[in-house]
């Protein structure tokens, strides 16, 4: 019942026609397939280029971020998500690790983004994840429960309908080493549980968790064969569309 979604990140890599190019060289490799979503996130200044490209393809587009505020104004730097709109995506990457990390986004940021990009007509998929230290710690649930109570806050049960959830453990995110399919299912059952506690339990059955952190074609299959993983975010193998559509066509 719950529509996967496979996701690539292409963070801060590519130029317009590199993107362009490499979209136009996935379209055919994933035009069959029909079993999920299949979403690309370009640089903001590419994602028009790539959309126009795109259209009318099954390949929809993501900005990996996007302004907190709703209105346009007096923001130097940032993208509005109705902007990231107006140029063809349809979702939006919300709280991205690297976000937190380097940029120093706290949830409280990262809900206004969500608002924002609701708000627009975007479906955000909110990041989540802990770190090496705080897994080791033992502090891991408490980490991830935090991160969804933060970035949630104040939305309604219909806001909750659009919205996709990333689990991204951070020690997995670009390291070559992914969690198991059983780690990484104890945690997306344990992030649906929290959702059904905080909000409703139908909407936790409706809700799609995916996995991020060095997915690769070798791994997919085991992660997608997990009852709560409903999909990946793909970093380092979304950037070339083979490897890509290998992920993508991941066997079922
Ligand atoms: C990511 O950046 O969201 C990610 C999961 O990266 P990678 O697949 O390279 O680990």
């Amino acid at each position: 019942m719950r529509r996967p979604v496979i996701a690539g990140n292409w963070k801060m890599h590519k130029f317009i026609a590199d993107s362009v190019a490499t979209a136009l060289a996935l379209k055919p490799l994933v035009a069959n397939a029909n079993h999920c979503e299949v979403i690309i996130a370009p640089v903001f200044t590419a994602i028009k280029s790539v959309a126009d490209r795109l259209e009318g393809s099954n390949i929809k587009i993501a900005g990996q971020d996007c302004a907190p505020e709703k209105k346009h104004g007096a923001h130097t730097g940032e993208v509005a998500a109705d902007m990231l709109r107006d140029a063809g995506a349809s979702y939006v990457i919300v709280g991205h690790s690297e976000r937190r990390q380097h940029y120093a986004e706290t949830d409280t940021m990262i809900n206004r983004k969500m608002h924002a990009a609701i708000a627009a007509g975007l479906i955000p998929i909110l990041c989540i994840g802990e770190t090496l230290a705080q897994r080791e710690a033992g502090i891991a649930e408490r980490v991830v429960r935090g991160q969804i109570e933060g970035g949630l806050r104040e939305l309604t049960a219909s806001d909750l309908e659009h919205i996709i959830i990333a689990y991204e453990p951070v020690w997995a995110i670009g390291t070559g080493r992914t969690a198991t399919p059983e780690q990484a299912q104890q945690m997306h059952s344990f992030i649906r549980r929290v959702f059904a506690e905080k909000f409703d339990e139908e909407a936790s059955r409706r809700l799609r968790i995916l996995y991020g952190g060095s997915v690769r074609p070798d791994n997919i299959a085991g992660l997608m064969a997990q009852p709560d993983i409903d999909g990946a975010l793909v970093g380092g193998a979304s950037l070339e569309a083979e490897t890509f559509a290998r992920i993508v066509n991941y066997d079922r």
